[in-house]
Formats: C-alpha cells, structure tokens, sequence
C-alpha cells in the first residue's frame, strides 16, 4: 500500500500525463482509503488555471515547483 507521500509523488506524475495503469491503481487505492489526499485533489483540481497541461506547459517552472513544494508540505502537516 502506497502511503501519502508515495501517492503525492504519484500524483505529480500523473498530472504531468505519465503515469502507467498500475500507478494509477496504486493511487486510487490509496484515494479510497484517505481522506487527506482527495482532499488534496479536490483542492488541487479546483485551483484557477492550474490543470496538468497549465503546469506543464503555460506555468513557469519556479512557480510551478514553489506550488508543488507547498502542496507537498499541505499534506505533509495533515498526516
Ligand atoms: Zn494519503
């Protein structure tokens, strides 16, 4: 079983458009059993501008990383 950090990874990847079917299980696994990371998503989703292709491509890549770096530590606080 993937813990939080493993599935933040995961999910960084996946909004990059790679992630291979068996991450993806590995990730909704986790979803279904963590309230913290669907919350993440959600929140992540839901953010203005901020779509895999917007991070991959229109955002700058320091700002990119400074709002993966503050989501990193969002989740890490609520474990
Ligand atoms: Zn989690």
């Amino acid at each position: 079983m993937y813990n939080c950090k493993d599935s933040i990874n995961l999910l960084m990847d996946y909004l990059d458009g790679e992630m291979s079917p068996e991450d993806a299980q590995h990730l909704r696994e986790h979803l279904r059993g963590c309230a913290p990371c669907v919350d993440f998503l959600r929140t992540y989703k839901a953010t203005p501008g901020v779509c895999k292709r917007a991070l991959a491509q229109a955002m700058p890549k320091e700002v990119a990383e400074k709002l993966t770096e503050f989501l990193r530590s969002k989740i890490k606080s609520a474990s």
